[in-house]
C-alpha cells in the first residue's frame, strides 16, 4: 500500500460537480476581484463561526499580522504565544515589530495556561492563542487571564475551523479570530485564503480598508494598506466546502475514533482531548521517543508522514535574533521531538486506516 498523509484530491473529486459549478460560474460572470461570492462567503462564514463580522483575506499570515496592525501592537509591545506553533503565528506578531513570549505547551499540544501569567510584564499587550491541530485551547482560562491583565484576545483559528471549546466555536473568544483556507486546512481553497473574524464593527470595518490598498473609497486612500483579498473564484469554491465543513469535520472525527481504537503500542502517545474541547482533527499527532525511527519505519511500508513541526520557531534561523538557545524550552522542544502526524484527510478509507494501524502496532 501507498498511503500519503493527505490527499487533497479525493476531497475534490466527492464534490466536484459543485465545485466545477461554482468556479466556472464565476469564470462566466467577468468579475474576479471584490465581488457577490466574497460578501456572500463572508456573510455565510460569519454566521458558522458564529460571529457578526467576516472580512475575506488573502491568506492566513495576512490575517494574523494584519489583526495586530489594527489592534495597535507593534514596536515595544510584547504578545505571549505557545512556543510549538507553526512559524507564521510567530511572523504574525513580529511583522509588525512586535516581541513574541513564548510559553510552553501543555500535554494537548494547546498553551499551557498555568504558566501564562509568569509572562506578563508592562509590555503586554496580547495573547495569541492558537488551537493547534484542531483541538480547541482551554479558553475559559485564557480568556480571565486576558480580562484580568487588560490585554488584547487574538485566536490563530488556521487549524480549528469550526472547532469549539465548551460549545463556543474558536475564534469568537477574544476580539479578532483568524483563519487560513490554505489548501490543507480543515475548510480549504484552491489556492492561498484567509479571513478574520470579529464582533467589532470598527474592526471589520478597519480591515476592510487595509486590505485593499488602504481605501474606502476608491484612489482615496486613508492609510498605507496592503492588498489582501480573497478572490471570487476562491470565494466560490469555498461556499462550497462550507457547505460540507460539518460533515468533513465529522467525517476526521470518526477517522480518529477509528486509530484511538485501534492502535495499541504502548511505544506510541496517542493525541488526548481536554474535558470540553472539540478536537477537529486537522492532524492526528502521535507521540513517539523513538520518532525518527518510527517515521522511517513507516516509509518503508509505504505510509507517509510528517513532522508538525521539526524546529520550534524560537530555534529556527529567522529568529536568531531573539536570543534563544536549545535548552530554553525543553517541553516545546521534545513535542518538536517526538511528535508525528499520520495519514488523516477526508476520503481515507477504512482499509487505508486499518493499514496504518497495524503497521503502528507492529513497531517494536
Ligand atoms: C496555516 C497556518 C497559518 C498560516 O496560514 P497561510 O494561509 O498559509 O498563510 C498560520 N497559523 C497556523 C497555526 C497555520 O497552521
Amino acid at each position: 500500500m501507498d498511503i500519503q498523509t493527505n490527499r487533497l484530491d479525493r476531497g475534490f473529486y466527492r464534490y466536484q460537480a459543485e465545485f466545477e459549478e461554482a468556479a466556472l460560474r464565476v469564470l462566466r460572470s467577468g468579475w474576479y476581484i471584490m465581488g457577490k461570492e466574497l460578501s456572500e462567503f463572508e456573510e455565510r462564514f460569519a454566521g458558522y463561526i458564529g460571529a457578526k463580522y467576516c472580512v475575506g483575506l488573502g491568506n492566513g499570515l495576512d490575517a494574523l499580522w494584519m489583526a495586530f496592525r489594527i489592534l495597535g501592537i507593534g514596536k515595544g509591545d510584547e504578545v505571549i504565544v505557545q512556543g510549538n506553533t507553526y512559524i507564521a503565528s510567530v511572523m504574525g506578531i513580529t511583522i509588525n515589530g512586535a516581541t513574541p513570549v513564548f510559553v510552553e505547551p501543555d500535554e494537548y499540544f494547546n498553551i499551557d495556561t498555568s504558566k501564562i501569567e509568569e509572562k506578563i510584564t508592562d509590555k503586554t499587550k496580547a495573547v495569541l492563542v492558537v488551537h493547534l491541530y484542531g483541538q480547541a485551547s482551554q479558553m475559559d482560562k485564557v480568556v480571565d487571564i486576558c480580562k484580568k491583565h487588560n490585554l488584547r484576545l487574538v485566536e490563530d483559528c488556521a487549524q480549528s475551523h469550526g472547532s469549539a471549546y465548551k460549545g463556543k466555536v474558536t475564534g469568537t473568544f477574544g476580539d479578532i479570530g483568524c483563519f487560513s483556507f490554505y489548501p490543507s486546512k480543515n475548510i480549504g481553497a484552491f489556492g492561498d485564503g484567509g479571513a478574520i473574524v470579529t464582533d467589532d464593527e470598527d474592526i471589520a470595518k478597519e480591515m476592510r480598508i487595509l486590505r485593499n490598498y488602504g481605501s474606502e473609497k476608491r484612489y482615496y486612500n486613508k492609510v498605507v494598506g496592503t492588498n489582501s483579498r480573497l478572490d471570487e473564484i476562491q470565494a466560490a469554491l469555498l461556499k462550497v466546502r462550507l457547505e460540507h465543513a460539518e460533515e468533513m469535520n465529522k467525517e476526521k472525527q470518526d477517522v480518529a475514533a477509528e486509530y484511538d481504537k485501534k492502535i495499541n503500542n504502548p511505544l506510541i502517545k496517542l493525541p488526548g482531548v481536554r474535558e470540553g474541547a472539540d478536537h477537529i482533527y486537522h492532524q492526528y499527532v502521535i507521540r513517539c521517543k523513538r520518532r525518527d525511527e518510527l517515521m522511517a519505519y513507516l516509509k518503508d511500508r509505504g505510509i507517509s508522514t510528517i513532522i508538525h513541526y521539526p524546529i520550534p520557531p524560537h530555534l529556527s534561523e529567522a529568529y536568531e535574533y531573539l536570543g534563544f538557545k536549545k535548552g530554553d524550552f525543553p517541553v516545546t522542544e521534545a513535542c518538536a521531538d517526538e511528535v508525528l502526524s499520520i495519514p488523516m484527510f477526508n476520503g481515507i478509507t477504512e482499509e487505508e486506516v486499518k493499514y496504518v494501524a497495524d503497521v503502528l502496532n507492529e513497531f517494536k
